[in-house]
This record gives structure tokens, sequence and C-alpha cells, in this order.
């Protein structure tokens, strides 16, 4: 090998050593050069064939070259060595908490509506589902609310289309309540019939702290031979425990409701105060949380069910107002402004 062959041998080794950024990198490069097999010991292979002076001058070079590289080496180890330890400034701060992923959760009304749909459940209540859009029989007539009630009136509905002179005697609407499944269910089988019925219904309400124009309901309906209003109290009053807790007590109250008679409305004792009287309950003691009563004899005999044998029950509460009772909401708008922060709490 020629002088210039040397130098570029040098060139080369310079070249690996800068590239070399840690001690393992420096280990495999000492290997690699100056071992047993390494490039130096190889450059001495033939060294003795050659002329006495040439062989003396390229000795020479070669350990010039050698004492270099080794040097080179040492340098190189004591360099790395005393580099700072940690990462460098511009590094990742491994130990800084990470961006927290925003994970999807069940909204509260969904989560309130899957315990209410379990509590009924539990208590042998099967779940079925019903449309949204309704006919003006479905959703008043065949329960007994004539459509002079002022609840068929089209400031409370959603009315999908105009009459049309008598040709199509039912005009379609959005449910304003869950009530026309009852009727779905009843028609289409024979009881014994033990149903709850969650979903959406549709009013003209305004949005405000307690209203809004789409909200939940859960209907419930049992209907058999020898149903009577005991049955009605201790599976509301069972569920109530299993939702509120099981301290609280049921109360019903007289009320009156087209579909069934007799009808009540239903109070469960204060969840904040226990009954003794607080703001939330206005210093009573009872909060309503739902209506209810026996299916009234002409709503099973629009089903087509004989009221002579069967009796039933029904009831529906407002899936919303559940939850904010439960929750401690004070406004049913919060649920669907969907703030991640008001959301983010359950
Ligand atoms: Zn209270």
């Amino acid at each position: 090998m020629s002088e210039s062959g040397l130098e570029q041998l040098r060139a080369e080794f310079d070249g690996a050593l800068a590239a070399a950024g840690t001690a393992a990198d420096l280990e495999r490069l000492s290997a690699l050069w100056i071992g047993r097999e390494g490039k130096l010991r190889r450059l001495t292979e033939g060294l003795g064939a050659l002329p006495p002076e040439e062989k003396k001058a390229r000795g020479k070079a070669i350990n010039e070259l050698k004492l270099a590289i080794t040097a080179a080496f040492e340098a190189r180890g004591r360099a790395l060595s005393a580099a700072p330890r940690g990462p460098a400034p511009d590094a990742i701060d491994v130990t800084l908490p990470g961006e927290r992923p925003r994970l999807g959760r069940r909204h509260p009304i969904y989560s309130t509506m899957e315990e209410l749909r379990d509590v009924f459940g539990r208590l042998g209540f099967e779940c079925v589902y019903g449309p949204e859009i309704e006919t003006t029989y479905y959703n008043f007539e065949a329960l007994n609310i004539p459509l002079d009630h002022p609840a068929a009136e089209p400031f409370d509905t959603w009315y999908l289309d105009e009459p049309d002179g008598g040709k199509r005697p039912h005009r379609a609407l959005l449910r304003s309540h869950t009530s026309p499944a009852q009727m779905h269910v009843m028609e289409s089988r024979v009881p014994p019939i033990r149903v709850v019925v969650p979903g959406k219904v549709f009013r003209t309400d305004p949005a405000d702290a307690s209203h809004l124009p789409v909200f939940h309901q859960i209907e419930g309906l049992y209907v058999d031979e020898g149903v009577t209003f005991a049955d009605l109290k201790g599976v509301l009053s069972i569920a109530n425990k299993a939702l509120f807790g099981a301290k609280t007590e049921t109360r019903f109250r007289p009320s009156y409701f087209p579909f069934t008679e007799p009808s009540a409305e239903v109070d469960v004792s204060c969840l904040l105060c226990g009954g003794t009287g607080c703001p939330a309950c206005k210093g009573s003691g009872w909060i309503e949380i739902l209506g209810c009563g026996m299916v009234h004899p002409r709503v099973l005999e629009f089903a087509k069910i004989d009221p002579a044998r069967y009796s039933g029950f029904a009831f529906g509460m407002g899936v919303d107002r559940i939850a904010m009772l439960k929750l401690g909401v004070t406004d049913i708008r919060h649920f669907v402004r969907s703030h991640p922060l008001f959301l983010g709490q359950w």
C-alpha cells in the first residue's frame, strides 16, 4: 500500500470515529481497526518481503498511523465519558405528564336510561322500542285522548303534515310521549305483557332550565289477568329504592290522565333532605317523579284486549328529570351543550 493509501485509510478512520456517538460504537470501531483481525494488523502483512530500505520507511509510516489512531481512540473515549449525562437540551422530557387523549364516554342521559332499563329489567320488564314518528291515532286517539284535547294542539305537538280533508284520517307527527308504544305492543302481543319503552319524545316547548323540545321518557306497561293497583305500588316502590337509595319513600297522589283510571302522580322523599324539607323540594320533603295509573278499559278495547278479563298498569317518567335529580343538575340545557367539563364529571 502506498503512502496515499495510508492517508486514505486515515481519512476513513477519522470519518468512522466522528460518527461514533456512544461507548458501544467505540468498542465496535476498536475491534474493526486495532483488534487482532483489525485493519492496522493487516497492513503489516507482507512487510517482510520488502527490500530493507522500503521496509523501514513503510514500517515507520504504519507505526505512526497506529499511534495516531490509538491516541484518537483514547481522546474520543475520554470525550464520551466526560459528556454530561441526561437528556440533551432539546430532548423530550419523558417525566412530564403526557397529553391525555380525549376519551369518549356515555352521556349521562344515556347512562340513566340504561340504569332505568336495568332496574325494570330485574323486575321482569322487557325493553322494547317504538317509532319516533307516529300518527294522531296512536299518539292521541287510541290512548283515549280526544283530538280536541289541549295536548293535541299544534302549539304543543310537532305535526309533520297537514289534514287532507278526510282522505287520510291520521296525521303524522313526532310522538309527544312514549305511550303510543304501549298500543303497538298491546296490538301485537297476547297478555301477559310486561315491557318498558325508553326513547326520545318531542314537544314544541322552547328550551329553558327545565324544558327542551327533545327529551326522553321511559314508559312501563304491565297487562295480565288480575293486575291491581297494589302491583303498581309494589313495582314503583321497589324501583324507586333501586334508583334513589334504599331509604327512599314513595307517595302516590290521585291525579288524572286520559289513558289511565284511576291515575296517580308519584313522589319520592327528597333526595337532598330525606323528607324534612329544603329548597330543592320547596320545603315539602317530596319530589314528583312520574305519572301512572291502571290502564283505562277503553285503551284496552282499542288494542282488542278484553277489559273484562285483563287489567294492567302503566307509568311514564322523564329520563332527563331523573338524571337531573340523581346528578344534582339544575339546568336541563347542560345535557345538550355537551361541555367537556360538564359531561366529564360522570
Ligand atoms: Zn328536600
